[in-house]
């Protein structure tokens, strides 16, 4: 496995450094000749959507990033990047790469309770640590699209196909089961 890391804005780095400490080799996508290079796995940082979602267009990396999307390249998205996955934002009407079933809500959770920490299961891996930031949610997902987690009731990791979203931010954490489930998944 060979990971892309999007490193246009926010959080890319702490992937990098997750990644690289289970010895998977990963570089950054910073242009459109980056994604020339050879790699089966790419990783969508949070952030701010809308800033990469421009970043991206004005860069044209757009198209062919929504292709390897589309091709079966294994996808991890965080936060921001669950939103640019999303087929439909609630409270929003840009669409981005939209090959995502599911419907997200963007700063879901207030102002009041912009950021917050829980522990909550994820998956068969039993409780993990999740760090939420100015987090979307998912409103609603198609049948298909397998639920991961949810806190207090509210879909927060999501898997369809190729593609793993979340609503939290696992790089923050000193804890990297989910990135090793991710690998072998
Ligand atoms: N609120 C951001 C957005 O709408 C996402 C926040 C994050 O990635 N931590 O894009």
């Amino acid at each position: 496995m060979r990971a892309a890391v999007l490193a246009l804005q926010g959080a890319f780095l702490e992937h990098e450094k997750i990644l690289e400490s289970l010895g998977v080799p990963c570089f950054e996508l910073r242009k459109k000749s980056d994604l020339e290079k050879d790699f089966d796995a790419l990783i969508l940082p949070g952030g701010e959507s809308t800033v990469q979602g421009k970043l991206l267009h004005e860069l044209e990396m757009f198209e062919p990033l929504k292709q390897i999307i589309e091709s079966g390249a294994k996808v991890l998205a965080t936060c921001a990047g669950l939103i640019l996955l999303a087929e439909k934002i609630e409270n929003d009407s840009r669409v981005h790469f939209g090959t995502m079933p599911v419907c997200v809500k963007r700063n879901a959770y207030g102002r009041q309770l912009g950021s917050f920490f829980t522990e909550e299961t994820f998956g068969n891996l039993g409780k993990i640590p999740m760090t939420f930031i100015r987090a979307p949610y998912i409103e609603s997902a198609r049948e298909d699209v397998e639920v991961l987690s949810k806190v207090d009731g509210k879909i927060v990791a999501a898997k369809f196909k190729n593609q793993t979203a979340l609503s939290f931010h696992p790089e923050l954490n000193n804890d990297a089961r989910l990135y090793e489930w991710w690998i072998k998944s």
